[in-house]
C-alpha cells in the first residue's frame, strides 16, 4: 500500500483493475460470441479481490457505452438456436450500407463529376452521386467538393467525439507535422497508422503531391466513413480492442503485405487510441500487430519489436510499461484541434497531458528546441524546459512539464503543489483528506470523483 505518484499512479489499472470491486478484463477468448464490432471481450465482475468468484460475461469490445452497443452474454449462458440466428441477422444489419469495394467504385465515379455536381451529405456523412440527391433532399449538404477537400477527409467529416466510443480527437497541424518530420528523420518509409486518420491523411496527400516523398501509410480505424476516400490498400476497417479486421482475411492480408514490404524494414506503427480504453486490450492487439510484422522473412527478428509510437496521456505510463517494458515516455506534448483543454501551453491554455510512448532509443527522438525542449546529456533524452534534472534521483523526473521537487522522505520527486504529509507518510496536496488514500479516481489518482467524471479525461 502506498501513495499515488504525481499525477496518478496508474499501476492499479482501469476497468480492468482487479480487486477494487468492479470489472476485470479477461481478454479475447477463443470462441467468443460476436457483436457488430467483432468478437466480444470476456470480463469478470469482481468483488474486492475475489476475482474467481465473480460471474464471467461477454461485452462489446469497442463500445464502453451501452447506448452504442448493448451486447451482453453470460459466459455460461445457453443461447438458443433462434437467438443465435437473430443475433447473426442483427450483426449483418448493423454493418455499413455500402461495402468498402462499393465505396471505392463510388469514389471513382465521384471524382469524374464536375465540381458543381459534387455533393457531400452532412447528415449521412456520405459523398453523393447525382442519382442519390433526391433521397437526401431534406438533408444538409456541402457542394462543390474540391479535390483538396477529398484529400483531407478528416476536415470534411465531423469528428465523432462521443467520449466513450470513438473519442475522435484530431492532431493539431503542428503536432501532426512534428510526428511526420520525426518519422522521416528517423528514416522510416512506411507508417501503420492505427487510429491516426489525420497523420495518414497528411502522408497520403504529400505522397500524391510531392514526387520525392517516399513515405507510405496504411490506416487501420474503426471509423468506416474513411472507406469512402481510401482504397482497400490504404484503409482497413479495424477494431483495435480485439484486433478484428471487419474486411476478413483479405483485409488482414493487406495489413500483412504492408508490413512485409521491404523485408519489414523501415516500418513504424503509430497509434492514438481513445483514452478511456482498456490498456490491456489495446496492448494485446498491438502485440498481435507486432507479431504479424515479426513473421516477415527476415532472419533473427525473433526478439525484435516493431518500432512504435503509442500516443497516450502521461498518467498511463506505468500501465503501458506493464505491457511494454521496453517503452519510454517522451516529454513532447501532443496537441489537438477539437480539444478545448489539450492545446498548447504557450497559448495560455492548459498543457496537454498527452505524450509519445516508444520503444525507440530515447536519444533518437529529437524534440523541437524552439518549443522549449532541451537535451539532457545525463538522461540522454530531450525533456521539457521546466523538467529539471534531479541530482538525487539522477533523472529528469517531471511528468507534466512543470518543475518537480525532490522529497527526501518519499525518496523521489513529486509535483510542485505537493507537500509531505506525515499522516499518510507520503506527499499529497496540502488540503487532501488523509484517509482513503486509495479511493481516488483511477485515471488521475485524485479523490472526489470517479473515472467517468475525471476532469483530465473530459476533452470538451
Ligand atoms: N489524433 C488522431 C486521432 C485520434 S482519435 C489523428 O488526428 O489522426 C482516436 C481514433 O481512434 C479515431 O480515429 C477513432 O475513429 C479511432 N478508434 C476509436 N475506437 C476505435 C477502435 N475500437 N478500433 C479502431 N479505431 C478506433
Ligand atoms: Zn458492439
Ligand atoms: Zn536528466
Ligand atoms: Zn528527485
Ligand atoms: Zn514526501
Amino acid at each position: 500500500e502506498g501513495c499515488r505518484e504525481g499525477g496518478g499512479n496508474m499501476a492499479a489499472g482501469g476497468a480492468d483493475r482487479p480487486g477494487a470491486g468492479g470489472l476485470a478484463l479477461l481478454g479475447v477468448a477463443p470462441g467468443a460470441p460476436s457483436c457488430p464490432h467483432g468478437p466480444a471481450l470476456l470480463f469478470v465482475k469482481t468483488s474486492r479481490g475475489k476475482e474467481e468468484e465473480g460471474r464471467r460475461f461477454y461485452a462489446c469490445s469497442a463500445c464502453r457505452d451501452r447506448k452504442d452497443c448493448n451486447f451482453f452474454q453470460w459466459e455460461d449462458e445457453k443461447v438458443s438456436e433462434t437467438r443465435l440466428a437473430a443475433r447473426e441477422e442483427y450483426n449483418r444489419k448493423h454493418q455499413p450500407s455500402f461495402t468498402h469495394r462499393q465505396n471505392v467504385e463510388r469514389y471513382k465515379n465521384f471524382v469524374l463529376l464536375p465540381l458543381s455536381k459534387r455533393r457531400f451529405c452532412q447528415e449521412c456523412q456520405q459523398l453523393l452521386l447525382p442519382a442519390e440527391w433526391e433521397k437526401h433532399s431534406d438533408h444538409q449538404f456541402l457542394c462543390d467538393i474540391s479535390t483538396a477537400q477529398l484529400k483531407s477527409p478528416s476536415q470534411l467529416l465531423y469528428p465523432l467525439e462521443d467520449k466513450k466510443t470513438n473519442a475522435q480527437y484530431l492532431f493539431a497541424d503542428r503536432s501532426c507535422q512534428f510526428l511526420l518530420d520525426l518519422i522521416i528523420d528517423l528514416g522510416f518509409r512506411r507508417v501503420l497508422s492505427v487510429g491516426t486518420p489525420r497523420l495518414h491523411e497528411m502522408i497520403q496527400s504529400k505522397a500524391s503531391q510531392e514526387d520525392d516523398f517516399r513515405v507510405r501509410s496504411l490506416l487501420l480505424d474503426i471509423d468506416f466513413r474513411y472507406s469512402q476516400f481510401y482504397t482497400e490498400d490504404e484503409f482497413c476497417h479495424y477494431n483495435m480492442f480485439n484486433h478484428y479486421f471487419f474486411g476478413g482475411e483479405a483485409a488482414r492480408e493487406t495489413c500483412r503485405k504492408f508490413l512485409y514490404q521491404d523485408n519489414g524494414e523501415r516500418v513504424i506503427m503509430v497509434t492514438d487510441p481513445p483514452f478511456g480504453g482498456l490498456v490491456e486490450a489495446l496492448a494485446s492487439s498491438f502485440k498481435k500487430l507486432m507479431a504479424m510484422w515479426r513473421e516477415t522473412e527476415k532472419e533473427g527478428r525473433n526478439n525484435q519489436e516493431m518500432p512504435m509510437f503509442w500516443i497516450f496521456p502521461y498518467f498511463f505510463e506505468s500501465r503501458i510499461l506493464e505491457f511494454f517494458p521496453s517503452f519510454n515516455m517522451m516529454d513532447y506534448q501532443v496537441d489537438y484541434d477539437n480539444h478545448a483543454l489539450y492545446k498548447h501551453g504557450k497559448t495560455g491554455r492548459r498543457q496537454s497531458p498527452v505524450r509519445i510512448f516508444t520503444n525507440l532509443t530515447p536519444n533518437m527522438i529529437v524534440l523541437p528546441v524552439e518549443e522549449g525542449y532541451r537535451f539532457c546529456t545525463i538522461c540522454q533524452r530531450y525533456v521539457s524546459s521546466g523538467n529539471q534534472h534531479c541530482e538525487i534521483c539522477n533523472s529528469c523526473t517531471s511528468k507534466d512539464g512543470r518543475r518537480w521537487k525532490h522529497c527526501v522522505l518519499c525518496k523521489k520527486c513529486v509535483k510542485p503543489s505537493w507537500f509531505h504529509c506525515n499522516n499518510c507518510n507520503c506527499c499529497a496536496l496540502q488540503n487532501h483528506t488523509c484517509e482513503k488514500a486509495d479511493a481516488g479516481c483511477f485515471v488521475c489518482g485524485k479523490a472526489g470523483h470517479k473515472r467517468s467524471t475525471c476532469p483530465s479525461l473530459s476533452r470538451t
